[in-house]
């Protein structure tokens, strides 16, 4: 019977070492690998030029380095994001967008990469291109990390900076946004996530990673219970049950009753403010009336709103709002006491929408969504 193989990036530091001895080396060369991944954003084997070349070989052999090839690429007319479809080994399909922000509050640049956690996502939201793709997959910790690792290798090997911690890192942010639901791929989120904060891996802080849910309930209590204490958004989009339900039907499962309270128990346990996402459709929530309801749900609790504009859809149906419309909601919830933002959606012109390029590229290739 054929071994499986052994996907280097599903490794935690103590399985990697594990390896690294059952190849008959000293588990300090564990270290030297990690090295070469996860610091100096090596490709290939070939490249670790301090690790002994009977070593490389045998790692070619019992191991699976990199498993994403990009099919399509594409840059935003400003220059300013980037969208790449991957297609994995068994020839599905995700897609993750770098985000250039070079005005931040801080004065310092930053560089976010949003990656993909399911290929699909079983949520089904209405208005979401992914959710009407159905569910196909979870991606293992190695598929979530290699986004981020792709990206980091693109930008050493073709940005430059004079900011040198901004050089060694190569990007900022990473937020758990693009395909999928985050938090019911809960197992292999948490692995990709624990090497992307640790020491061993790509040494990126707990705050600079943002974990997005749909309202996962148990999974979100379970997250508060953990110690990672990642920055958390929830997909709001509707301040009431009847609302939310025909927007997201996850919310007939978990309803803003048992939401909320889950919301307000992962800041007691983290200390993190959440962050409410709340995008906003042309005559379905962007009332005044549904600012008020919002103002209600969210009064008293320490969190911030994201309104967010120009979002691309799945349907007609759901059209985003105006940017006027935007800020006359984001006027009531300042009147509520409410602290909030407004986004414009970014890439619009490269259908950086989640799910949107996906979308185009199964229809332009004839392909299936779901096996
Ligand atoms: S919005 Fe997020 S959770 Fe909802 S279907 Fe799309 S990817 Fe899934």
């Amino acid at each position: 019977m054929d071994k499986e193989p052994v996907y280097l990036l599903d490794l935690n530091s103590e399985e990697l070492k594990a390896l690294v001895v059952t190849l008959g080396e000293k588990a300090y060369r564990a270290d030297q690998l990690a090295q070469w991944i996860y610091k100096k954003s090596a490709v290939s084997f070939d490249e670790m030029s301090d690790l002994p070349q009977g070593f490389r070989s045998k790692l070619q052999e019992a191991a699976v380095f990199f498993t994403l090839k990009p099919l399509e690429d594409k840059i935003s007319c400003d220059g300013q994001t980037r969208k790449i479809l991957f297609q994995l080994e068994d020839g599905q399909t995700i897609e993750s967008t770098l985000m250039f922000y070079e005005n931040t509050n801080s004065g310092r640049e930053r560089r976010t990469v949003c990656i993909s956690t399911q290929v699909g996502c079983p949520m089904a939201c209405h208005f979401c291109a992914t959710g009407q793709q159905g569910f196909v997959r979870n991606l293992r910790p190695g598929e979530i990390l290699e986004q981020v690792l792709y990206f980091i290798h693109l930008i050493k090997t073709t940005v430059t900076t004079e900011d040198r911690e901004l050089a060694r890192k190569a990007i900022t942010n990473v937020v758990l946004m693009g395909m999928g639901e985050p938090l019911a791929n809960y197992e292999n989120v948490r692995t990709a996530v624990q090497t992307l904060n640790s020491k061993y891996g790509v040494e990126l802080g707990a705050r600079q990673i943002t974990l997005s849910t749909s309202g996962l309930v148990p999974q979100l209590r379970r997250l508060a219970e953990e110690s990672l204490h990642l920055e958390l958004a929830i997909s709001l989009h509707a301040a009431t049950d009847d609302l939310r339900n025909r927007l997201m039907p996850v919310n007939r499962k978990y309803p803003l009753a048992e939401l909320i309270p889950a919301c307000i128990y992962y800041l007691e346990k983290t200390g993190r403010r959440p962050t409410f996402e709340y995008a906003l459709f042309e005559g379905i929530n962007d009332s005044a009336e549904n600012a008020r309801e919002t103002t209600e749900l969210l009064k008293g609790i320490n969190c911030a709103v994201n309104i967010i504009v120009g979002n691309p859809t799945a349907s007609n149906e759901f059209r985003s709002s105006s940017l006027a419309k935007a800020q006359i909601f984001q006027k009531h919830l300042f009147a509520g006491g409410i602290f909030n933002t407004i986004r414009v959606s970014r890439g619009t012109d490269i259908e950086a929408g989640c799910g949107q390029l996906k979308s185009r590229w199964l229809k332009d290739t004839n392909s299936q969504p779901v096996k």
